[in-house]
């Protein structure tokens, strides 16, 4: 394969480079295998972005290598690549993030090994409201996902007695994240938190041997860290359909709760492990169990 191959993609041309070396080592996955999987999940992906300024995680020799946070928009994009100023608040001046909300943007990013993106619960047009509240259930060793599963369960059950309905995706990794959509006027990322760590200390009393909402290390080993802080909106959560930077090609998958309650009651948590080629035949036949994140208005009730 050579050095580098000129493509065009909707008008735009990008010069891809590296393609054959393989960033996901216990699966031979390359880079031509990123932007390829970055290409053919962008429908259900873009969505998720439009708007938005994802923090590019950059593993330019895969998991092996070094990893790089980039918040800023990298200087030598190309002019096409449109860019929106964010983190602009308070004492912080802010800087300029990428927009990735096309398909040729996603695909530079791809090129630059950006193998994870990460957003923020705002929109660029608001950066003061989220547009959903995140749950981010974290397994302390020697809990695991099947852990997570049962907390994000009682979650469910709990938001739908508020009248509100949740959905879940991997991270992954290790864990669940539970997000209930509100995409409402008026919300901010104090009511989000503040209602994430009621719900979270709700379990956790119903559950203190199995649930946590302290972050320190000795409160979770053996229980579900229900991470209420990811509301912040200093704060970014991985993108349904990311790669993570795994020595195999996993992505942050969108499931359904019949699935989680699958595993939960089978206890086999690799149920809800799901590599890079298995996801886009999931988003084929199933569409985008996401979507909702997006489309469904629901206002949190006062507590
Ligand atoms: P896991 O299932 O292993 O917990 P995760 O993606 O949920 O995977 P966390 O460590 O729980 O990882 O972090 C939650 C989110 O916070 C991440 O998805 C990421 O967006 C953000 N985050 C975590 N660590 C950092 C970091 N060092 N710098 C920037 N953002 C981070
Ligand atoms: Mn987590």
């Amino acid at each position: 394969m050579p050095a580098s191959v000129e493509v065009e993609i909707e008008g735009r041309r990008l010069s891809l480079s590296n393609l054959a070396k393989v960033l996901y080592p216990d699966a031979g996955f390359t880079k031509a295998d990123v932007i390829d999987y970055y290409r053919r999940i962008a429908p259900a992906l873009l969505a998720h972005l439009r708007g938005r300024v994802p923090t590019l995680v950059r593993a330019p020799d895969g998991a092996a290598g070094p990893v790089f946070f980039e918040k800023r928009c990298p200087g030598h994009r190309p002019k096409w690549v449109k860019t929106a100023l964010v983190g602009r608040y308070e004492q912080h001046e802010g800087f300029e993030g990428c927009l990735v909300d096309t398909l040729p943007a996603l695909v530079w990013v791809a090129n630059l090994a950006a193998l994870e993106l990460h957003t923020y619960q705002a929109r660029v047009d608001d950066l003061r409201r989220p547009t959903a509240l995140v749950i981010d259930l974290d397994p302390g060793e020697p809990a695991t996902i099947v852990d997570c599963a049962r907390v994000a369960i009682d979650l469910r059950d709990t938001l739908d007695a508020l009248g509100l309905a949740a959905v879940v995706k991997t991270s992954g990794s290790k864990g669940l994240h539970l997000s209930v959509p509100l995409n409402r006027p008026g919300v901010t990322d104090d009511a989000t938190k503040h209602f994430a760590l009621a719900l979270g200390q709700l379990l956790e009393s119903r559950d203190p041997k199995r649930v946590t909402t302290v972050m320190a290390r000795e409160h979770r080993r053996g229980r579900v860290f229900v991470d209420w802080s990811q509301n912040d909106r200093a704060k970014t959560t991985v993108a349904p359909y990311s790669l993570r930077i795994r020595p195999r090609p996993l992505v942050s998958t969108p499931v359904s709760w019949t699935e989680v309650e699958a595993v939960y009651d089978s206890g086999d948590g690799d149920a809800l492990s799901f590599e890079a080629p298995a996801v886009l035949e999931r988003v084929a036949a199933r569409g985008d169990l996401y979507e909702r994140n997006l489309t469904l208005q629901q206002d949190l009730p006062s507590l």
